[in-house]
């Protein structure tokens, strides 16, 4: 028997399952007996102890899981929340009752919104948990406990769950809830664990039934024959050989060189990407180290941020691309005025291009940075939809000093004008997340219309392909650094259809690199051209997977 779910990542595990413990009863309707400022000043108690072991465990856990558990920890603590429990424990109920009403009121508020709102409802669902357990003297529920390894079942996991578990032990997820955007599967995806979500009859597995795990085909097959553990098994020990294997620069199997970067947000980011093989930084986002800043920064501070990140890649290429504004990331400096839909206004080199002196203190600390260093740099704009925007920011690029100045391909017009962008850029950049957006109509902040934000889709490559080609013809490089490089097979065929370089999140590095090995350029250019020839994003990854090599 087989389960269908949506995997996460490329993992494959073979074990016994385990099934998250159920959650604690209901707390009952008895009419409160105890004085109501002492049950409220009770709750008050187990709220802020919630929220400070949240924060601890944030701490422990660091990078993207403390992000997550601090803002259960903020839930704990929103005094919209503690109004209602106040009002409800005024009206007559207990601490636990009113705890568990006012939270199951807000999660219902929650998956009315759909989408990613939705998804936070779990975690608000596992606050209410914890606060009930704590009120109870009881350890709230979590991971079970084993000896021995398993593969954990459950219907969502909660990020408190997710950030400390034990690697040695978890083998693979499996949730019945949960879709691509859930804290279970970026969690996952952060701490290279497979996972399948959204698996319809999870919970009808039982405790030690031995199950395969595959993340790459998002099946879960319960019972398997020994044959299919015997390949699940093969499977796991060359990405385990791939891993322990000395990190080696990304190349076909023909030797085909595809240089493996890293997309970073800070300097500090750089060691870890490193010590995973990163041959330098193919996308570093400027904007994330000022998006807390009111005013613009100045020359001397950006300059020695710049430096720190190049020192950190000596005689390697790092692409820094200029402040990225807009949208899901304001800059009260950039942007100030109200949009309807910031997505399509004045955002990226838009912005900058109003605003030139910020853009020109911009550039000059990255060439006052190229120049301390001897690190290759790049500079590219984001946001680019013409030749003339294009010969735009590489001349005032080249007039302030630096040596290599790009663009983004992110909105459809630049790829649509491929041929006429080589004209002055010396590389092109693919931001296939912008670009998907674009094309498909989709806002990528909406979790409603997230099936077609899926770079996947034919209408996408194809605007990539043309891209491949122009730069081929002009004989420049073409990267991609949109979390579609990410995605394994989707590297694949990326550089079948004319990618020379790709960036994405550290953690993919090793996943990319191991599937790259496996196919020859030619090999690489016939997966591309059965995934250009399909009508749908399902369809042109079924016509990747059906190219036997
Ligand atoms: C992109 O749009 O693909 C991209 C890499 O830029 P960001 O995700 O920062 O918008
Ligand atoms: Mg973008």
């Amino acid at each position: 028997m087989a389960l269908q779910g949506v995997g996460v990542g490329r993992g494959v595990a073979v074990g016994p399952v385990k099934k998250m413990p159920d959650p604690l009863p209901e707390p009952g309707t008895d009419p409160r007996t105890a004085d109501a400022a002492l049950e409220y000043d009770g709750v008050l108690k187990a709220l802020s102890a919630v929220a400070a072991d949240l924060t601890a465990r944030g701490e422990k856990a660091g990078g993207e899981a403390k992000d997550v558990l601090d803002a259960q920890s903020l839930m704990a603590q929103d005094p919209t929340l503690t109004d209602d429990v106040k009002a409800r424990i005024d009206d007559g109920r207990t601490g636990e009752r009113a705890v568990h009403e006012a939270f199951a009121a807000f999660q219902d508020l929650l998956i009315g919104m759909g989408g990613y709102m939705a998804e936070r409802a779990t975690d608000l669902g596992d606050v209410a948990q914890r606060v009930i357990a704590a009120l109870r003297g009881v350890p709230a529920p979590g991971v079970p406990e084993s000896d021995t390894p398993f593969v954990l079942v459950a219907p969502d996991l909660a990020p408190a769950d997710t950030a400390l578990l034990d690697l040695d032990k978890v083998l693979a997820l499996v949730t019945r809830d949960g879709g691509p955007t859930s804290h279970t599967a970026i969690l996952a995806r952060s701490k290279s664990i497979p996972a399948i979500v959204g698996v319809t009859g999870a919970l009808d597995l039982v405790d030690g039934t031995v199950v395969v795990a595959d993340a790459a085909s998002g099946v879960v097959t319960v019972d398997p024959s020994p044959d299919e553990v015997a390949e699940a098994e093969k499977r796991i020990a060359d990405r385990a050989a791939a891993a322990a294997a000395p990190l080696t620069d990304g190349a076909l199997a023909d030797g085909h060189a595809v240089p493996l970067l890293a997309n970073l947000g800070a300097p500090a980011e750089a060691a870890g990407a490193i010590e995973l093989g990163a041959e330098g930084v193919g996308l570093f986002r400027t904007e994330f180290l000022f998006l807390g800043n009111s005013s613009a920064p100045t020359v001397e501070s950006q300059t020695s941020s710049y430096t720190a990140l190049l020192e950190a890649f000596p005689g390697k290429k790092v692409v820094v691309r200029a402040l990225d504004a807009g949208a899901d990331k304001p800059l009260s400096f950039l942007n100030d005025a109200h949009e309807e839909n910031p997505a399509l206004g004045l955002r990226g080199l838009r912005a900058l291009r109003v605003k030139e002196d910020i853009l020109r203190d911009q550039l000059t600390a990255l060439a006052a940075a190229q120049a301390a260093t001897t690190a290759d740099l790049w500079v590219m704009a984001p946001m680019v939809s013409d030749a003339e925007e294009t010969e735009y920011f590489v001349t005032l690029g080249r007039e302030l000093g630096l040596k290599t100045v790009g663009v983004m391909a992110e909105v459809p017009s630049l790829a649509v004008l491929a041929d006429q962008i080589f004209a002055s850029a010396d590389f092109v950049s693919v931001g296939t997340n912008d670009l998907t957006q674009y094309t498909m109509a989709a806002d990528r902040m909406l979790g409603s219309v997230a099936a077609y934000q899926d770079p996947w889709h034919p209408a996408v490559l194809r605007l990539v392909k043309s891209l491949g080609d122009a730069g081929a013809a002009a004989g420049k490089p073409v990267g991609i650094c949109g979390e579609a490089a990410a995605d394994p097979l989707l590297a694949v065929v990326l550089v079948g259809l004319g990618a020379t370089t790709l960036s994405m999140t550290p953690a993919a590095l090793a996943d990319v690199r191991l599937e790259l090995s496996r196919y020859t350029l030619d090999q690489a250019r016939e997966l591309a051209t059965a995934a250009v020839a399909a009508t749908t994003a399902a369809g042109a990854r079924a016509a990747a997977e059906a190219v036997t090599v």
